[in-house]
Formats: C-alpha cells, structure tokens, sequence
C-alpha cells in the first residue's frame, strides 16, 4: 500500500485566502491586524522561522513586528516586553519565540501574555481553557494537526489516537484537541515502556517529540493515519521530520516539509485576525 500524502500546503494556502479576505474587510474598518514577535535568541532556525512568518504575514495584510531582544535578554526585559505589549491596543497578536535565553523560563513570562491575544496559545490559561473546553486559542501547531487531518476528512470519532510528546506546546494541546473530538486518546512520552506496542494501537497517530527517525515501521499499525509534527535539521542539513519508513503500513502520512508547517503559520495568522476581530480589540 502505498501512502496518501497529508498535504499542507493546500489548507495553508485556503486559510491564507480567508485571512488576506478578513484583514482587508478590518482595514476598511480602520483595524490594521497587527502581530508582534519577540525574540530573544540567536538561533539561527528561530531566525529564518521569524522572517518567514513576518514576510507570511505582510503578503495576507497583517503588519508584524519583530522585536529583538537578544540573547542575553533577562527574564525581566521579556517580561516588561509582553506586558507592554498586552496593553498596546494597536497589538492583535503575542508570539513569544522559542527558543529562550539560558536560565530564562517560558513558565515564568507566558502568562505576561494578554490571553485574548496569546494567539499561540502559550499563556496557561489558555491551556486550562483549552482543556476545559472553553473558547481560547490552542497553540498553533496542534489546531495544524487537527485542521491537517479535516483537510483529509479524516474520521476522528472514537478512533484510537496515539500522541508522542507531551509538551506544552504540541503534543499536551494536540491530545486536548484530539479528545474534544471523539477520539479516544493516549499520550506517550520519553518514559513510555514499549513505545511501538502503544503507537502501533494508533489510528491516528500524531509523532512530536524532535528524533530524527523515532518511528520506524514497526511502530506503525496497518492503515494507519500517521502526522509527523517533528521538524529536525538532518546531517545534510535538510529538514526531517521524526518518521522514518512506515513501509507500506501507513495510509496516509504527512510530508516534511510542507505537511504541519505551512499549516501552523498559517494558523498564527488567522489567530492574528480572530484576535483583531474581536469586540476587545476593536
Ligand atoms: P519538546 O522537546 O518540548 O518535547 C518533546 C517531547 O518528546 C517530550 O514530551 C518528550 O517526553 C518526548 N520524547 C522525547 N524522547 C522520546 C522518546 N524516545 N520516545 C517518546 N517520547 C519522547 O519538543 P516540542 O517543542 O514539542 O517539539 C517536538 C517536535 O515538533 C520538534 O521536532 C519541533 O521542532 C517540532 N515542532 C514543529 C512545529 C511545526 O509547526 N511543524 C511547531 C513546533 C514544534
């Protein structure tokens, strides 16, 4: 069998359109939709993301300003940072790139981050909304997952779901994302215990943990859905995900690059344009 591809671009580009249609409907309602990023770090990856999220946003209508703080930012200057920009009314949308200065804990600022503009779902009453079924927005990776796989018209209700990583930002949200849908879900993580008896259970499984080749064939059921969220630099210096072969076992498998990736850009921005929209900001 050989497996479908879990295209991203298609649904960015859909979501893109829809955005680029709202923004332009809020400038002539005098609302320029405004996102914000902050860094504090020199990693080169964190750079290139940030400059292909800036340029994303300009093409859709949405300004984005990038403020750098540099890598030896303290807790304080972030946090400063953030407040300041929770209370600028011309600011729709908070993103606090990752990675963060040595010693510097996301724990300690996410919740500087006005939570009607914490469009990446970082602050952690978004995640308690989240998880209490309440209108938030889930960090943008995971609500990618799920847009990824209603793209496909893949059938969630009461299906097997396996997550792998349970981070704040991808794996916990997915399996919130995933639950809130029928699914019955499973989340594994770095001490699971025989980690190919539970992925291979999957239905749908959902891999983000940032191992080059974690899941193998063997980790996979027959038929099953497999979205690979992992995005790693391979020794050629390409971008990989963290499956490897699914031998013929998968039914469909999302692609990196170009499967979760465009999709949670794309979902930054229309989080932009959600926030900007609303009664609070207008
Ligand atoms: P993280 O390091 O915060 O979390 C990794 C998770 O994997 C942890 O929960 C850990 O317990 C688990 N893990 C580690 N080793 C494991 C093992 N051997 N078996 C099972 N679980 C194991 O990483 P993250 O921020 O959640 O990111 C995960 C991956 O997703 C990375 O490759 C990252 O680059 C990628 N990512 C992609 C996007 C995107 O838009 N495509 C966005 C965010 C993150």
């Amino acid at each position: 069998m050989t497996a479908a591809v879990l295209d991203g671009t298609a649904p960015a580009r859909a979501i893109r359109e829809r955005v680029t249609t709202a923004a332009a409907g809020l400038v002539g309602r005098g609302i320029v939709p405004k996102l914000a990023v902050v860094v504090a770090t020199d990693d080169p990856g964190a750079g290139w993301y940030v400059r292909s999220l800036a340029a994303a946003a300009g093409r859709v209508g949405i300004t984005c300003e990038v403020i750098s703080l540099g890598a030896d930012a303290f807790t304080d200057d972030i946090h400063r940072t953030l407040l300041r920009l929770s209370s600028d009314d011309t600011v729709h949308g908070i993103v606090l790139q990752a990675p963060l200065p040595d010693g510097v804990r996301v724990e300690d600022l996410a919740a500087a981050i006005a939570c009607e503009k914490d469009v990446d779902g970082a602050n952690p009453l978004s995640a308690g909304r989240l998880a209490a079924g309440l209108p938030a927005y889930p960090p943008a990776t995971a609500a990618a997952v799920l847009c990824l796989l209603d793209h496909h018209q893949i059938e969630l209700t009461g299906r097997n779901a396996v997550v792998v990583g349970r981070s704040l930002v991808v794996g916990k949200p997915t399996a919130q994302l995933l639950l809130q849908r029928d699914a019955t879900v499973a989340i594994c993580h770095r001490h699971t215990k025989d980690l190919a008896a539970h992925t291979r259970s999957a239905d749908v499984l959902v891999v983000a943990v940032g191992r080059i080749g974690l899941i193998r064939a063997e980790h996979v059921g027959d038929g099953a859905v497999v979205v690979d969220v992992g995005t790693n630099t391979a020794p050629d210096g390409s971008l990989a995900g963290d499956v490897d072969a699914t031998d013929g076992r998968a039914a469909a498998i999302s692609p990196v690059p170009g499967g979760v990736g465009p999709v949670t850009t794309a979902l930054l921005l229309e989080h932009t344009v959600q926030s900007a929209g609303a009664a609070w900001c207008s």
